[in-house]
C-alpha cells in the first residue's frame, strides 16, 4: 500500500509538473514575445446599425508566434494575467493602437472611436492615468478618438478608487465603455455612481436572440438601463440579419460581429472598411 502510495504521490507530482513546466514555457514565450515585437494588434469594425456606416473599431491583440502561427489571446491573454505580463502587453497594445489611430487622424478620416481592452491588472495600477496619458502624449494621439473597454467585475472591486481613475480618464477626454456588460453583478443604483459612456452587451445574450426568450428579455433590460443612465449602447457578437433586426428595432444603434467583419490587421481594415468611410 505505502509502495502504491508513494508511486501515485510520484505520478501526481510528474502531472503538476507537466503542468507547472507548460505554463513556465508559455510564460518564457511570452516574455521573449514582449521583446521581439511579435504581437500584432487586429481590428474589428464597429458599426451604425441604421445605415452601416464605420463608428470605431476594437483594437484585439494576436500573437504572431514564430512557430505556431497566429495565437488567439484566449490561449495566453490569462497567463499574462496571472503572471503580471499584461500590463506590458497591455500597454504594448495600447500604444500601438494610439500609433495607429493618429495615423487615421493625420490622414483626414472623420472622427471614430478606436477601443482598446484594459485587464484588471492594468485598471489596479495606481499610475494607470498617467500612463495613459503619456502614452497619448508620445504618440499624439487624440483623447477623443480613444475609449477604454474594461469588465464590469474590474470596475466593481475597489470602487471608490475606480471612480477616482475613471473620472481622471474621463477628464482628459478619453471615453468609457463597461465590457461583457450583463455577465456581472452592477446593480442599476452602482451602475450610475460609475462615470462611464457605453454599455457593452455580451455576446452570449446576443447569440440567443431573437428566438431565446430569456436572452431577449435581458438584451431589452440592458438597453432599457443604458436608456435611463443615458450611457451608449454596443451589441456585440452579432453574426446574423436577424439578431442585427431584433437589436435595431428594440433600440440598439451600434453593432460589432461578424456579420459585419472580423478583427484584421490594419492594411486589411483600412481596405475593407476605412476606405469608405467619410468617403
Ligand atoms: P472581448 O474583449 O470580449 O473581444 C471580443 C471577442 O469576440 C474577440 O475575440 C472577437 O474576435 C470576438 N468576436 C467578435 N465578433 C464575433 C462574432 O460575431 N462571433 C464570435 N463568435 N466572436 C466574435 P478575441 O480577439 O479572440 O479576443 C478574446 C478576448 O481576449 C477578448 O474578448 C478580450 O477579453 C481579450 N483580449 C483581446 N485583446 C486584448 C488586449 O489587448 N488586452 C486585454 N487585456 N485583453 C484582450
Ligand atoms: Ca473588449
Ligand atoms: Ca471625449
Ligand atoms: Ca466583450
Amino acid at each position: 500500500a505505502k509502495e502504491a502510495g508513494r508511486g501515485g504521490f510520484c505520478f501526481f507530482a510528474a502531472d503538476m509538473n507537466a503542468q507547472a513546466l507548460q505554463r513556465l514555457t508559455l510564460e518564457n514565450d511570452l516574455r521573449r514575445a514582449l521583446e521581439n515585437g511579435e504581437l500584432e494588434v487586429f481590428y474589428q469594425a464597429q458599426v451604425a446599425l441604421a445605415d452601416g456606416r464605420l463608428t470605431g473599431a476594437e483594437a484585439l491583440v494576436r500573437w504572431r508566434h514564430p512557430e505556431k502561427g497566429l495565437v488567439s489571446p484566449a490561449a495566453f491573454i490569462p497567463v499574462a494575467e496571472e503572471t503580471g505580463l499584461i500590463v506590458s502587453l497591455g500597454e504594448q497594445v495600447l500604444r500601438a493602437a494610439c500609433r495607429q489611430l493618429a495615423t487615421w487622424q493625420r490622414q483626414g478620416l472623420p472622427r471614430l472611436t478606436v477601443a482598446v481592452n484594459l485587464s484588471p491588472r492594468q485598471f489596479r495600477q495606481p499610475d494607470l492615468v498617467d500612463r495613459v496619458a503619456a502614452i497619448l502624449a508620445e504618440t499624439g494621439a487624440d483623447p477623443d478618438w480613444l475609449e477604454l473597454e474594461i469588465t464590469e467585475s474590474a470596475a466593481m472591486q475597489h470602487a471608490e478608487e475606480t471612480i477616482g481613475a475613471l473620472r481622471r480618464l474621463r477628464e482628459m477626454g478619453v471615453s468609457l465603455a463597461i465590457d461583457d456588460f450583463g455577465t456581472g453583478y452592477s446593480s442599476l443604483s452602482y451602475l450610475k455612481r460609475f462615470p462611464i459612456d457605453k454599455l457593452k452587451i455580451d455576446r452570449s445574450f446576443v447569440q440567443g436572440v431573437p428566438g431565446n426568450g430569456d436572452d431577449a428579455a435581458i438584451v431589452q433590460a440592458i438597453i432599457a438601463m443604458a436608456r435611463s443612465l443615458g450611457l451608449a449602447l454596443l451589441a456585440e457578437g452579432v453574426e446574423s440579419e436577424a439578431q442585427r433586426d431584433f437589436l435595431q428595432a428594440q433600440g440598439c444603434a451600434v453593432a460589432q460581429g461578424w456579420l459585419f467583419g472580423q478583427a484584421v490587421p490594419a492594411a486589411a481594415f483600412e481596405r475593407d472598411h476605412l476606405a469608405r468611410h467619410g468617403a
